[in-house]
């Protein structure tokens, strides 16, 4: 016999995958030049030339043994020393390797802090649209029940009151993630501050502390000097998924963290839970390459040019056209809304059909709306922009 629930995770293949498979066979088609692939948020920027040079000295100067042998399940202490080290210097206050727990990206992450805070199958978590689809496939698939916040879709803030009536006494997390996929919002200190007074609240009323998990891997891409508060210090119950992935291209290395600052209720208690529960689902021992690589680029700054550059050509075109979008303040996706009352299911057919490749909202929960990626060429933004231009037009007009 076979879990079912499984079987059905692995069978139903992500809406944004389709595309992409979509888009590679349509190339083969027409042509390179002639598919306007904007589904996938795959960095377009080159993983920084300081995390290659590491890389070459970890394999240059240590020994294959050390390179490729099994760290320790939280990860070398170099390297979790070095991660806390950077964020101590950001924030102004001391963390060490205790605080950190390198993971497999934030998937790993996010799957194990799930994990750690499920009680039972009533066990409750919250996320708020739009959000990271695979945040259901981890609550559900790990046993739990999701709850979501619907979006707001004025500003892509978070709609507090509708989130307050849905915490219960059987509520554990609150997953919130900002800069967000897919919007591109970034939650102001003001939204995270009326998160906190609630979370705080509803703390003592069910006289258990609700964690709040802040996956954060679009954590360094926000744009024009906006501000990314530190939530722990907004919220002292929160835990911090982090990722490699988006801020220095490394998608396929798999490294990420958890970080649980010293503030959270029951410190040693939450770390345990967290590492068991990655033990429990074999995410111990990041790889050991990666890690040792990030060890000395742990403070290498993000390149945002060609995102911002993308991000403004984008963003000025289509709303001069008409759309009507969330202003992209940060990661790298523009949230437009399906034009002429089309649905976005609707508009992102109609757009396929022109080889413009948009994911519709649905998926993050947000349906009436399509996700840009413009994590790609500018040159490919370029020749785009007709077609945008074009499906504004014929998608006002009766058939
Ligand atoms: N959370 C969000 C919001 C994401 O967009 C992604 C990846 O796209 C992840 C988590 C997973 O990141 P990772 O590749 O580090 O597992």
């Amino acid at each position: 016999m076979l879990n079912s629930q499984m079987v059905d995770f692995g069978r139903r293949s992500s809406t944004i995958r389709n595309f992409f498979e979509y888009g590679k066979k349509r190339r083969q088609i027409v042509g390179e030049e002639n598919v306007f692939d904007f589904s996938l948020g795959n960095p377009s920027v080159p993983t920084p030339s300081a995390v290659t040079e590491a890389l070459i000295d970890v394999l240059s100067h240590r020994s294959p043994i050390e390179i490729h042998g099994y760290t320790p399940s939280a990860g070398d202490i170099e390297a979790r020393e070095a991660i806390a080290a950077d964020i101590s210097r950001r924030i102004g206050r001391k963390f060490c390797s205790r605080n950190i727990y390198l993971t497999c990206g934030a998937a790993a992450s996010l799957a194990s802090c799930i994990k750690a805070f499920l009680l039972d199958s009533s066990s409750e978590i919250i996320a708020i649209a739009p959000f990271f689809p695979e945040y259901i496939s981890f609550v559900t698939g790990l046993g739990g029940v999701i709850k979501i916040v619907p979006p707001k879709v004025d500003d892509f803030q978070i709609d507090l009151p509708a989130l307050e009536k849905l915490i219960t006494s059987k509520t554990q997390a609150v997953i919130i993630n900002s800069p967000n996929n897919p919007s591109g919002a970034v939650y102001t200190r003001k939204t995270l501050c009326g998160l906190s007074e609630i979370l705080m609240r509803k703390s003592s009323q069910y006289r258990h502390a609700i964690y709040l998990l802040s996956d954060e891997p679009y954590r360094e891409l926000v744009y024009d000097g906006l501000e990314v508060p530190f939530v722990p210090d907004i919220y002292p119950n929160t835990i911090i998924c982090y990722s490699y992935s988006k801020s220095l291209s490394l998608p396929g290395e798999r490294i990420g963290y958890m970080f649980v600052p010293d503030t959270v209720e029951d410190f040693d208690g939450v770390c345990w839970a967290t590492s068991g529960a990655a033990r429990v689902m074999g995410y111990v021992c990041a790889p050991a390459l990666i890690q040792k690589a990030v060890a000395l680029c742990a403070s290498v700054p993000t390149d945002l040019e060609s995102y911002d550059r993308n991000r403004r050509l984008l963003y000025g075109e289509l709303t001069s056209m008409g759309y009507d979008c969330c202003h992209p303040d940060g990661a790298f996706y523009l949230f437009v809304k399906a034009p002429n009352g089309l649905s976005s299911v609707e508009f992102s057919e109609l757009a396929k059909n022109e080889d413009l490749l948009l994911v519709p909202g649905d998926d993050f929960g947000c349906p009436g709306f399509l996700r840009i990626s413009y994590c790609v060429s500018f040159e490919m933004i370029k020749r785009s922009i007709p077609t945008f231009r074009h499906l504004i037009e014929i998608s006002g007009c009766p058939d």
